[in-house]
């Protein structure tokens, strides 16, 4: 399988080099040069099959032939079995029917405790397979307000190809969040608090992928969103679902809360592959330039506001570049010329025939934090469960924007509630039981190291811990 970039102007990889790479050349993102197909009776061969079968029938697509030794299928199915192995459920990603017609799909049996944790553990295990064949050690620099951090962390540690350092703003991630990064002792996971904003953080982090020589130096990678590998494993529990609720023969609708766009993007993705999925509701918080697109066909950038579901909290989906590439006929210099005007003048527009077609596919609608307040509670008076402030997002947009869909409808619970104990609480006056893997975090010893926002001195930080940096 061969990878393009959006952009259309940089070299066309392979699996391995698109999961070590991540950005292309051009700035663009890679997307398969053509869409694997799952059959009818592909699909229907899935039925009653683990996640990790349907997991490697999907990624072994995305891979493509590879040369013995490499990543053949009985190499990938053993590192799908390890990634998910430490959930803590038997079907990874299960369903529970809330009425007649809605599930919720609950991506919260990883690790962390959020659907990040189902890519994530799949890539560090790649990750760690690919460089130690290849002899190479990788340092992996990220940035985070609070979930990817831990989920990049969980799917790195103890693996010896790979060392990560994970910038977080001082005090300005919630305590779970923080403990869940800090307490992780392994030697090869470095946890940095900032002294300054989420935004401080994510400049140090591409002021330190632009200085080329640090950037060789200490072999730079990062794990981030748009990474394809990651797209691939998420696609698996669309597929899961589908099968699950009578694919190929019966129909599906998605409802996902969106912020980065990749979530939602690999349902799309499914869609392509051949998975009948008649509609995707796309839930948008405060922050709503894609439901503003969906439903006027401009992009338009608005300031981020913080609200109580902050994955969410996002201006720029940077995986929206991949559903354009399709809007635009899979040309590439379309492509960079919509991403240059909405870089120089904060907007974009598609043409009428786009905008249909992106319609016919996708729905939106938004929330904001007083209805994602009523919207928890009211999950919780007509079903007794408790959802977290995105999974609330998700919901109201399946009973609005998905009131018409025909077909069963499964909404996704992208985070397990206990992450966001004080919106909860706020809602419905009740704080989620603690489930266990959060039981003793608040005993475990800490370990992180507190620097200024300054790029020197973060740079000389990582030059002497990495293995990399110690080494040269
Ligand atoms: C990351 C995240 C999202 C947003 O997903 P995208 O793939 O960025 O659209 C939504 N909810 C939670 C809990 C998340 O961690």
């Amino acid at each position: 399988m061969q990878y393009v970039s959006t952009r259309g102007n940089a070299p066309d990889l392979d699996f391995e080099a698109v999961l070590l790479t991540g950005l292309a050349a051009d700035g663009g993102l890679y997307v398969p040069s053509a869409w694997p197909r799952l059959s009818g009776d592909d699909l229907r061969g899935l039925r009653g099959r683990p996640y990790t079968d349907v997991a490697v029938e999907v990624i072994a697509r995305f891979v493509g032939d590879a040369p013995s030794g490499t990543l053949d299928r009985e190499t990938l199915a053993g590192l799908i079995d390890k990634a998910y192995s430490v959930f803590d459920h038997q079907a990874a990603a299960p369903l529970v029917q809330l009425d007649a017609d809605t599930w919720l799909m609950e991506l919260f049996h990883g690790p962390t405790l959020a659907f990040k944790d189902y890519a994530l553990q799949l890539v560090g295990q790649l990750f760690d397979h690919v460089l130690a064949r290849r002899g190479r050690q990788v340092t992996i620099v990220g940035a985070t307000s609070g979930d990817t951090g831990s989920a990049a962390i969980e799917a790195c540690r103890d693996r010896s190809a790979v060392t990560v350092f994970i910038l977080h703003p001082k005090g300005r991630v919630s305590e779970v969040q923080r403990r869940q990064m800090t307490t992780v002792l392994s030697g090869n996971v470095h946890n940095i608090a900032i002294e300054g904003s989420f935004d401080d953080c994510q400049d140090l982090v591409k002021a330190m992928f632009n200085d080329l020589a640090f950037r060789s130096e200490m072999s730079l990678s990062a794990v981030n969103s748009i990474n394809w590998v990651r797209i691939a494993a998420q696609i698996t529990y669309y597929v899961a679902a589908a099968v699950a609720l009578g694919a190929p023969d019966r129909a599906v609708a998605f409802s996902v809360p969106t912020g980065n766009f990749g979530n939602v993007y690999a349902a799309y993705a499914a869609r392509q592959m051949g998975v009948p999925i008649d509609r995707l509701i796309v839930g948008a918080n405060s922050n709503d330039i894609l439901d503003r697109f969906f439903r006027t066909g401009q992009m338009r950038k608005a300031s981020v506001t913080p609200t109580l579901s902050p994955a969410m909290d996002i201006q720029i989906s940077s995986n929206f570049e991949r559903l354009l590439f399709d809007l635009e006929g899979r040309d590439g210099a379309a492509v960079a010329a919509q991403m240059d005007r909405f870089r120089r003048d904060g907007t974009f527009a598609v043409s009428e025939r786009q905008l249909a077609a992106a319609q016919g596919v996708f729905t939106s609608a938004r929330l904001d934090d007083d209805g994602i307040r009523q919207e928890i509670a009211r999950v919780h008076r007509a079903t007794g469960m408790i959802v977290d402030p995105h999974t609330a997002v998700g919901l109201h947009a399946a009973r609005t924007a998905g009131a018409e869909v025909a077909v069963p409808l499964v909404s996704l619970a992208c985070a397990h509630p206990a992450k966001f104990p004080d919106a909860v609480e706020a809602a419905i006056g009740q704080r989620p039981a603690v489930p266990a893997r959060l039981r003793d975090l608040f005993e475990r010893e800490e370990r992180l190291t507190t620097l200024p926002a300054d790029l020197r001195a973060v740079q000389e930080h990582i030059r002497s811990r990495a293995p990399v940096g110690a080494a040269a």
